[in-house]
């Protein structure tokens, strides 16, 4: 065999390889209830256009792997552009609010998971795909309605039973999530607090979870705090 059919035959073993890598496998959804954020963050601030209403919010859409591990970071010429998304931000305020402190437009929370995690599966979703994708699978997900069918409503001191709350989210979108606990602000309680659910590539279907994800896990019985009374410790407005 000559030299440059060698090369040739390298160069397209190095395509396939490239062509049939994946740069992930499935992605997780992550949504926030914000009453349970607040009492762990205990200075949680509300978003400079006001509260939030009481409902599920996102936390991120994360590519992962199905070992368990993830990608992060995966693109640092292809930062956050905020003006790639404008269309959209009336509902990512809506949808996304960020509630860490100091208080904030969002901006800031959705670049970071842009920066973090979005880069990761760019070759599927763009930036603006990216983030249509998130705000679509929380619509078809649909969470506190899923609850609310199952009677299972916010309000504080009352306690529901884990199966119930992940029978209701499967019996409403067909998909059994993994739910992530926290404890109330008086360290006593463990209260829903993030609900992963998992997704193909291309950030459109739920799938069954190849992995469920390391989490703090939840006790059988569990509060699902209400919003209402939730004042932040900090307020910068
Ligand atoms: P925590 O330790 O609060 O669960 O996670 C901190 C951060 O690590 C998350 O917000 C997320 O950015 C990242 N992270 C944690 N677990 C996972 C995971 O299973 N997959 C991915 N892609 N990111 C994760
Ligand atoms: P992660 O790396 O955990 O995906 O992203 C969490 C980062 O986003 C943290 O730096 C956190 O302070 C910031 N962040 C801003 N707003 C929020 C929010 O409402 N919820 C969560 N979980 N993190 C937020």
């Amino acid at each position: 065999m000559n030299f440059s059919i060698l090369i040739q035959i390298l160069a397209l073993q190095c395509l396939a390889v490239v062509c049939v890598s994946r740069e992930f496998d499935f992605y997780y959804f992550v949504q926030q209830w914000p009453a349970s954020y607040c009492d762990t963050k205990r200075s949680c601030c509300y978003p400079k256009t006001g509260k939030p209403a009481e409902d599920f919010s996102i936390h991120g859409l994360w590519p992962n792997y199905r070992d368990g591990t993830y990608p992060a970071n995966c693109d640092s010429v292809n930062l956050f552009n905020d003006s790639k998304i404008t269309d959209l931000e009336s509902r990512l305020e809506k949808d996304w609010p960020s509630l860490a402190c100091p208080s904030s437009d969002g901006m800031r929370f959705w670049g970071h998971e842009w920066d973090k995690h979005g880069t990761c599966s760019e070759s599927f979703l763009d930036q603006h795909s990216y983030f249509k994708a998130a705000l679509d699978l929380k619509n078809k997900a649909n969470l506190l309605q899923a609850l609310n069918n199952a009677g299972i409503k916010p309000a504080d001191g009352k306690y529901y039973s884990l199966e119930s709350i992940k029978d209701a989210i499967k019996e409403a979108t067909g998909y059994t999530p993994y739910i992530d606990c926290n404890v109330d602000a008086s360290r006593k309680y463990h209260q829903l607090y993030q609900v992963y659910m998992c997704v193909e590539a291309s950030g459109s279907e739920f799938i069954n979870c190849p992995l469920l994800p390391h989490g703090r896990s939840c006790t059988s019985q569990v509060e699902f705090p209400s919003f209402s009374h939730i004042k932040p410790a900090h307020q910068e407005l």
